[in-house]
């Protein structure tokens, strides 16, 4: 363990109950993305931990799946109300590890109180849980339908947005009446640590959330387990084949929530200050570590020149900061090594052909963190790993288009398919950019807008299901039905 650490994390929460390493030497320190000090440690959870926890998520699931939808519910909208009431708390927690802008770290506390809330009403809507009659052509029989709970769910998450993936998982599984072990990304799992205090203090009972620490290791240990039922697994698609793989043996159900590969598409009759506001927004929120990162940004020919000089003057202009600057407006990446990953991920790109039109520039105070300048690439050809591969970095490429359908191409030439967004002023073409763009999600001249009403998924290499709405309940629910003979001498 290393020395100087305001905190230790304990290996695992069992049962509401901290379990500290069978060997203290394991685990990882945490750093402060903005200062790269380190400011704390995790210990990692053994085997037998990570046993411990899934039974201990076994053991509650009978007791918390028979309670009536709407007694959950009243917990979830209690979980809710107390991360309202520790808002600037897990805020600045967010903002001293991943060193997020505080704008963006206060929305992603935001965004867990929404989902929250939202399956909170989910459980007070009795049709969405109660066995309903199926209309059959055969009055002999009558059909029934309904949903039960999956069973134990493993919750396992990145660290670019900790608490907004965690609350997508746990707020649906608990609504369901699944219980969980969540497993946090190891470098930045203290903001989870106070959200699963927060689940208790709700009244969660003690076995429903369960939480073991760790990195690789400890994520297969928990997807291999015979006991859990169901697996979320939100990161990479490198390591989601493995989670696939690790399901197969007991047929576990699954959802995915993997990388991509996004456009933004500016047509010529885009509002170009608009347009240029989605791109700076969609490469570069969150240092462009997002998922749905619009990292291929697609701009008619037409307008070329004049979007590509409004967006260098705002890449320029963006303040590079730790979240104590005033106007801050992009933070670290979320450690050392992603940014050498990111900056070798450039350099390939580079020595690919690929060459940069401009980059933004740091302030002084970003000396001692894990920063990196804005890039933007212009005209990199399309095999280039930089137009081709998910860089989770704030890099973006810039191309030209000049038909509709070279647009739509461009866009689709991946084998991602998460988000899209277009810029335009034309509701036909927008209509048929909606229909042919293949992703998941497409924001028509709007910043990437996430509600928890709306599901979130991809397509091909993005993952499997969707998380969020209504279909988010249902990933961690059996279908089931029953054919009841109406015959009067079963009576
Ligand atoms: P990662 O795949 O390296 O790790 C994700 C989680 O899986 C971590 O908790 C990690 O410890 C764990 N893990 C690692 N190996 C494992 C294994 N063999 N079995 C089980 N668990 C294992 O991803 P990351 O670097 O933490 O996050 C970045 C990736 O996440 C990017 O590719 C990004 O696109 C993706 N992501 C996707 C979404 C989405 O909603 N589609 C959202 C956020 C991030």
């Amino acid at each position: 363990m290393t020395n100087h650490t305001s905190f230790v994390l304990p290996a695992a929460t069992i049962a509401g109950m901290r379990v500290d390493a069978s060997n203290r030497e394991a685990g990882n320190a945490i750093h402060n993305a903005s200062t790269g000090e380190i400011i704390g440690w995790q210990e990692h959870a053994d085997a037998a931990q990570v046993d411990a926890a899934v039974r201990a998520a076994h053991g509650a699931l009978d007791a918390w799946r028979n309670q009536p939808p709407v007694a959950r519910g009243k917990v979830l909208r209690r979980i809710a109300e107390l991360l309202a009431a520790n808002r600037a708390q897990l805020s600045s927690m967010q903002q001293q590890v991943s060193g997020k802008p505080p704008l963006e770290a206060d929305t992603d506390v935001s965004d867990a109180i929404a989902t929250f809330d939202y399956y909170a009403d989910l459980c007070a809507d009795a049709s969405l849980f109660a066995a309903d009659t199926l209309a059959l052509p055969d009055d002999t029989v009558t059909g029934e339908r309904h949903y039960e709970a999956v069973g134990v769910a493993a919750l396992i998450v990145p660290w670019n947005f900790p608490m907004v993936t965690t609350a997508w998982k746990i707020a649906p599984a608990l609504a369901a009446g699944c219980t969980a072990v969540l497993k946090p990304s190891e470098f930045t799992s203290p903001v989870e640590h106070r959200l699963a205090e927060i689940v208790t203090a709700a009244g969660v009972p003690d076995g429903v959330v369960n939480l073991v620490n760790g990195g690789g290791e400890v994520g297969a240990l928990l997807a291999a387990h015979p006991l859990v039922d169901k697996i979320s697994f939100t990161g990479s698609t490198a390591v989601g084949r493995k989670v696939m793989q690790a399901a197969a043996q007991d047929m576990k159900r699954l959802t995915l929530e993997l990388g991509g590969k996004s456009a933004l598409i500016v047509r010529a009759d885009a509002d170009i200050e608009h347009a240029v506001a989605l791109a700076v927004g969609g490469a570069f929120t969150n240092a462009g570590q997002m998922c749905s990162a619009t990292s291929r940004i697609i701009v008619h020919d037409d307008v070329y020149r004049k979007f590509v000089a409004a967006f260098e003057a705002a890449v320029r202009a963006l303040v590079v900061a730790p979240p104590h600057i005033g106007n801050v407006a992009m933070g670290p990446l979320v450690s050392r090594a992603q940014r050498e990953r990111v900056q070798a991920l450039l350099e390939q790109g580079i020595a690919g052909g690929a060459a940069i039109a401009f980059s933004g520039a740091l302030e002084n105070a970003c000396a001692e963190g894990f920063f990196m300048a804005p890039v933007v690439i212009a005209e990199p050809d399309t095999a280039n790993v930089l137009w081709t591969e998910e860089v989770f970095g704030p890099v973006a490429c810039v191309k030209s288009f000049r038909t509709d359908d070279e647009a739509i191409a461009l866009a689709n030439d991946t084998r991602y398919g998460l988000v899209a967004t277009v810029a335009t002023r034309d509701e036909d073409a927008a209509r048929r950019y909606r229909r042919a763009l293949r992703a998941g999600l497409v924001w028509i001249n709007t910043p990437q807008l996430i509600f928890p009403q709306v599901c979130w998924g991809g397509l091909g290499l993005s993952g499997i299901g969707r998380e969020l709405g209504v279909a988010g309940l249902r990933s961690y629910q059996e279908l089931r039905h029953a054919i009841v003979s109406r015959g009067s001498d079963l009576a």
